[in-house]
């Protein structure tokens, strides 16, 4: 689950981490009242106004304003407010700015790149550092890996003071910033840890005019299968910032993932869906979305399911996928003949199943007097849902 970064920074906080503050306001009839009080808040002299999306690049998009005067900060303030912000982590309709933060301006003397990931080779999490910050670490790491270290951490004994030292040598630090640094790495560490987190960075860290080492930046995404364990964190999920038929799915406990295709997908298991979707891909088409039902849904939730693959209106065709073990075929069957006299369905519906209660499941749909058409194998409906989406074009 993605944060936002003033969530983030709340969060870090706790843990030690020293942050640029900042005040976050929502849009309202005394916004601008509200800008101007944060504003002196900060002294009164400079702000910066950040736009909170669950994305980052903001800077690049417009999303990021230095203001060196009121007029200039509300400006700012009120431009963001409400825009469709674009970076290249958004897509390119962008994310609406519901939420702003008013933070103190800092005078950076340097900026530099850490962050904690999982790491999947060496199964554990990693620290890396970079002395280039506000970079894209992702290219630094394919085109000059040296610029950057990497420490493992071990998981149940978390980020040790020696590797804190190590890596606050690598960013050139020392005396009093090498004091700073130590603490702030360990608390970035245990947060990861404590937190179930997948991702935690701080780009950039910088080191201010004054010599203090300060996150000005933050991002941490947690594990969704934690969260059962982190009520305060759970509670930070922002429906507005994902995907409506992601948030619809997973009221029911479902898996939806939205792609940009033309078919979409009901399958149950993370393996069938990937399978399935290089089957669809391997005969000439693209999935719309996938929607993994898991191993228990009800006949309800897999109504719920068809009727969220069908609200895309990207879908031309659909593929049900289902491999019967839990799940069972005649409960599939059931679901997907309700959604579909319900529904009206117009676009072409390819039906395979196997396993558990199958011929009852195939007797269902092949009395339901609907207009499905029945596969005997994957490679099958795959090729009968893209010749069939195929000719309608
Ligand atoms: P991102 O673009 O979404 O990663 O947003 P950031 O929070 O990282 O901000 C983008 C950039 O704005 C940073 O890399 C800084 O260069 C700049 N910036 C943000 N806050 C300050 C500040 O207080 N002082 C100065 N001088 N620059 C800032
Ligand atoms: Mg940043």
């Amino acid at each position: 689950m993605k944060i936002h970064e003033y969530q983030a920074k709340e969060i870090l906080e706790r843990y030690g981490v020293r942050i640029q503050r900042g005040i976050v306001l929502e849009d309202g009839p005394d916004f601008a009242e509200q800008v101007a009080q944060a504003f002196d808040h900060w002294g009164g002299k400079q702000a910066v106004v950040k736009a909170q999306i669950h994305a980052g690049g903001r800077g690049k998009g417009g999303g990021v304003k230095f203001c060196t005067s009121k007029k200039a900060t509300l400006e700012a303030a009120s431009n963001m407010m409400g825009m469709m912000l674009v970076t290249h982590q958004t897509g390119p309709e962008g994310q609406k700015v519901r939420k702003v933060m008013i933070c103190e301006a800092l005078d950076l003397a340097k900026e530099h790149y850490i962050g904690i990931a999982l790491d999947r080779e060496r199964c554990c999490p990693v620290l890396m550092v970079c002395a280039e910050g506000g970079v894209e670490i992702e290219t630094i790491a394919v085109e000059r890996p040296e610029a950057l270290l990497k420490l493992p951490i071990d998981p149940i004994m978390g980020l040790q003071p020696h590797q804190a030292r190590r890596a606050a040598f690598f960013l050139g630090l020392e005396g009093a910033q090498l004091k700073q640094a130590v603490p702030f790495l360990m608390g970035l560490s245990k947060a990861y840890l404590e937190l179930d987190c997948e991702i935690a960075e701080i780009n950039p860290l910088v080191i201010t005019d004054e010599g203090d080492v300060v996150a000005l930046d933050a991002k941490i995404n947690l594990d969704s299968n934690a969260l059962f364990r982190h009520k305060a964190e759970a509670a930070m999920r922002d429906e507005n910032e994902e995907d409506p038929k992601e948030v619809e799915a997973s009221k029911f406990e479902l898996n939806y993932i939205a792609l940009n295709g033309s078919i979409g997908c009901m399958v149950n298991g993370a393996g069938l869906a990937m399978a399935t979707m290089d089957t669809i891909k391997s005969h000439g088409a693209d999935p719309a979305n996938f929607l993994d039902v898991g191993g228990s849904a009800s006949e309800q939730a897999i109504t719920e399911a068809f009727r969220i693959i069908v609200s895309d209106e990207q879908v031309r065709g659909i593929l049900v996928n289902i491999f019967g073990g839990i799940m069972k075929c005649d409960v599939i069957a059931r679901g997907v003949i309700n959604a579909a006299k319900n529904l009206e369905l117009s676009v072409p519906l390819v039906v395979r199943l196997e396993g558990t209660n199958v011929d009852e499941g195939r007797r269902l749909l092949q009395e339901s007097g609907l207009d499905i058409t029945p596969a005997s194998s994957l490679d099958e409906g795959a090729r009968l849902i893209c010749e069939a989406v195929a000719a309608l074009a």
